[in-house]
């Protein structure tokens, strides 16, 4: 199984110019550069994951950043091989968690 970093598309306009702006420390707002909406992403978990897999590394500052649903670690990556619907997992709790969006502010 292969873990990618999350990618994910502005829920306003569906661009894939996302930023995000913050630091899991304090939240996990995110913008979009093309219309400046603003969004946090959320993790809401289904199952385990009994696979293993490679440890990525952690994203990038200003790559799209989801904390788990389980352990709250902002390490959360896309299952490269399944979908859709796509999957997710922690990669520090092996949680399986799907990726939704909350507090949209249309920019
Ligand atoms: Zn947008
Ligand atoms: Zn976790």
């Amino acid at each position: 199984m292969t873990l990618t970093p999350i990618s994910v598309v502005c829920p306003q306009c569906g661009s894939g110019d996302v930023l995000y702006s913050c630091k899991p420390e304090c939240c996990y707002n995110h913008v979009c550069n093309h219309c400046y909406t603003t969004f946090e992403l959320e993790t809401i978990r289904v199952g385990e994951v009994t696979e293993s897999f490679e440890i990525p590394p952690d994203p990038d500052s200003g790559a799209p950043t989801a904390p788990c649903a389980r352990c709250h670690e902002p390490r959360v990556f896309a299952m490269g091989d399944v979908g859709p619907p796509p999957q997710f997992v922690c990669a520090a709790c092996k949680a399986l968690l799907t990726l939704g969006y909350t507090e949209i502010a249309p920019g």
